[in-house]
C-alpha cells in the first residue's frame, strides 16, 4: 500500500495510489473507497518511512504476477486485485465503474473464475457499495 514500495520485485508501484483508496484499513478507521489520510494522491505515503507493516507488506497481483500483461497494470485498469487462497479478490475503482465489465477484463475474470473453482475459488468483485461473483 504505497506508491514507493522497494524495488525487490521487477515491477513497481509508480504513481499508483489505488491500495491506499480502495480497501477498507481498520488500522487507520479507513472506510472503503476513501484516501487514506497519509496518503498524497499522486505522490505517495506522507510516512512512508513509518508506514505500517500492514501497509509495507502488501502486494497486488500485478506486482507479484509477472505474466499479467500490462492493460491490467492497476494505474490502466482501474483495479486492485489480490488472492486469499483460492479466491481472488477484485477492488474496482467506482469512479470506473464500468471498466471491469468490459474487454479484455472481462473474459479474463472469467477465466480466472473458471480456475479458481477447480479448487473452490472464486473471483470477487467489490465496487463501490456493490458485490459480484463470477
Ligand atoms: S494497487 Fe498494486 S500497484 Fe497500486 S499501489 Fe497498490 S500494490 Fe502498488
Ligand atoms: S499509510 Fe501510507 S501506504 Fe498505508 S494506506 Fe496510508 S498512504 Fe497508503
Amino acid at each position: 500500500m504505497s506508491t514507493i514500495m522497494e524495488n525487490t520485485e521487477s515491477r513497481t508501484c509508480g504513481t499508483c495510489t489505488l491500495c491506499c483508496r480502495l480497501p477498507d484499513i481498520d488500522h487507520f478507521d479507513k472506510p472503503a473507497n476513501a484516501w487514506c489520510s497519509h496518503c498524497v494522491e499522486g505522490q505517495g505515503c506522507s510516512i512512508y518511512a513509518e508506514r505500517p507493516s500492514l501497509c509495507r507488506d502488501f502486494l497486488c497481483l500485478w506486482r507479484t504476477d509477472d505474466s499479467l500483461p500490462p492493460e491490467w497494470d492497476p494505474k490502466i485498469s482501474k483495479m486492485m486485485i489480490y488472492e486469499q487462497g483460492p479466491q481472488i479478490t477484485v477492488l474496482a475503482d467506482p469512479d470506473h465503474p464500468e471498466l471491469w465489465r468490459s474487454e479484455p477484463y472481462r473474459s479474463q475474470l472469467e477465466s480466472w473464475a473458471t480456475k479458481a473453482e477447480s479448487s473452490g475459488g472464486y473471483v470477487i468483485v467489490f465496487c463501490g457499495e456493490e458485490v459480484f461473483k463470477i
